[in-house]
């Protein structure tokens, strides 16, 4: 069987991954049986930090790698909190700070103007120096509530309107949002390109 390293600690992740992945033949280990540090994300985009975290756990490992990386993007904030949705309101911040911060942010932006997509970067790479890494996207569109609604998911979803479903995303059932997330778009797109490969 062959074998692939999930660069994620996320439980969440690695299960949603694990289930998708295995009726392919796959073996697949979470990068904490391997190593405890993590990649430095000094990417400007999620596609480059996925890459990065693919590639570390490759060399780390000796295995081939799947990583992601995800966030929110807002339009009426020119990208924001991108990259940095995880830090958004410092290194340490919680899951209900960086809510907060982008409420604040969004407080003048009038209902029209408050679109948002949340977007997912899934790579794999055969070996560490690999110069073909296949690469899938997902993005999800929703638009940015004016307080949170909701208690499930996790991050920004409180305040993520979902307008076809009528709920925020943290409204929504795991299998609603694993059947149209960001993260599950790119993982299938991801499994598409594997299969053909
Ligand atoms: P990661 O790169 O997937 O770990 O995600 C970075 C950050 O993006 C998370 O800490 C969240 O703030 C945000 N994010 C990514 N995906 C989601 C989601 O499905 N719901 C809510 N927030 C998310």
């Amino acid at each position: 069987m062959k074998q692939v390293v999930l660069a994620t600690g996320n439980p969440g992740k690695l299960k949603e991954m694990a289930e998708i992945l295995q009726p392919f033949g796959w073996g697949v280990a979470p990068q904490s049986d391997f190593f405890a540090d993590e990649a430095e994300e000094t990417g400007l985009s999620f596609i480059e930090n996925a890459i990065l975290k693919a590639r570390f756990a490759c060399r780390k490992t000796g295995l081939p790698a799947i990583a992601d990386d995800s966030g929110l993007e807002v339009a009426a904030l020119q990208g924001r909190p991108g990259v940095y949705s995880a830090r958004y309101a410092g290194p340490n911040a919680s899951d209900e700070d960086n809510l907060q911060r982008l409420l604040v942010d969004m407080e003048k932006v009038p209902p029209k103007q408050r679109q948002a997509s949340y977007y997912c970067a899934m790579v794999f790479c055969r070996h560490a120096d690999d110069p073909t890494p296949l690469i899938a996207l997902g993005r999800w569109k929703g638009e940015i509530l004016h307080a949170p609604q909701g208690d499930g998911g996790f991050g920004y979803d409180p305040i993520f309107w979902v307008p076809q479903l009528e709920r925020s995303a943290a409204q929504l059932s795991k299998q609603q949002k694993n059947a149209i997330s960001h993260r599950a778009q790119a993982l299938h797109a991801l499994v598409e390109q594997i299969k053909e490969a």
